[in-house]
């Protein structure tokens, strides 16, 4: 990642794909958008806000430089973020991805955005009936 030149929570008009987790952002949920520039490229994102929050938490915890991809920060954070978090029968039993695991979120995130991305976890569940 190089250059922010926009960094703004937004609402989502259509439905959007987010940059980490690759799940939908529904019609109607906030999300961050993000855009920057790199060799001369722009470059957009949008995240989920739980997803925007597990990002910080990947910068600040996993210590990683700016030369990351979402792909490679997405794979880290299944396999480490989840590792770290929850026991190992925890994770033989549970079938969820970190991104949608309120149990890793609440271990994982501060305080001060907890609140917000189990909100946006809930709003951005696909209903399955
Ligand atoms: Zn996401």
């Amino acid at each position: 990642m190089g250059e922010i030149l926009t960094m703004k929570q937004r609402k989502a008009r259509k439905e959007h794909k987010c940059t980490l987790c690759g799940s939908p952002i529904l019609p109607g949920r906030e999300y961050m958008y993000y855009s920057w520039v790199n060799d001369c490229r722009i470059y957009e994102g949008r995240f989920h806000i739980h997803c925007d929050a597990m990002l910080d938490v990947f910068m600040t915890e996993f210590c990683v430089d700016d030369e990351y991809d979402y792909d490679d920060a997405a794979c880290a954070l299944r396999e480490e973020g989840c590792e770290k978090v929850c026991t190992y029968e925890e994770r033989e039993e549970c079938t969820l991805d970190l991104f949608s695991c309120e149990r890793c979120l609440r271990k994982l995130l501060p305080p001060t955005v907890l609140g917000a991305a189990l909100r946006s976890v809930q709003e951005n569940k696909v209903d399955e009936t």
